[in-house]
């Protein structure tokens, strides 16, 4: 075991992980500290033996296992992301489902239909009586919704 303080930097500086800099300034450490340079020379005679060895073939059963499950992923992700969103878009309708019929039963605008309601049911807008920007967005929509039937 190396007891020297720099030994920790051992690792970066043998992988080529080092600043130019602390490499320079560690090599002058290395010419001082037969601990540091006797741990170098093992790691780079481990790092020979191993990139010496034979790398083992992954059976070609393993291998399709392993891109079949690579394939799945980014479906299974879509997938995930898809029924999320569904659930998300399912607690909106109940709420605004709940809130539509809470107004409907305060009794409040019972009978009366508001603007944008009539504009979305296709049912024709009741005369503008002042001009106002409602009724005037309402047509707008109307209009567009109406081009998009046509054109889609
Ligand atoms: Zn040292």
């Amino acid at each position: 075991m190396n007891a020297c303080e720099q030994a920790s930097r051992l690792s970066a500086y043998h992988d080529g992980e080092m600043p130019f800099d602390l490499r320079l300034q560690f090599e002058r450490h290395l010419r001082q500290c037969p601990g540091c340079l006797a741990e170098l020379e093992r790691m780079r005679g481990v790092t020979l033996m191993l990139g010496g060895m034979p790398r083992p073939e992954m059976p070609p059963e393993v291998l399709q296992r392993l891109h079949q499950a690579v394939d799945f992923l980014p479906a299974a992700g879509v997938r995930r992301m898809a029924a999320a969103l569904a659930a998300v878009a399912a607690i909106i309708l109940v709420v605004c489902m709940i809130g539509l019929a809470s107004q409907a039963s305060a009794g409040g605008t019972a009978g009366v239909m508001p603007v944008w309601e009539s504009a979305a049911v296709g049912q024709p807008l009741p005369e503008p009586a002042s001009g106002g920007a409602e009724e005037l967005l309402a047509g707008w929509m109307v209009q567009d919704l109406s081009w998009r039937d046509r054109h889609d």
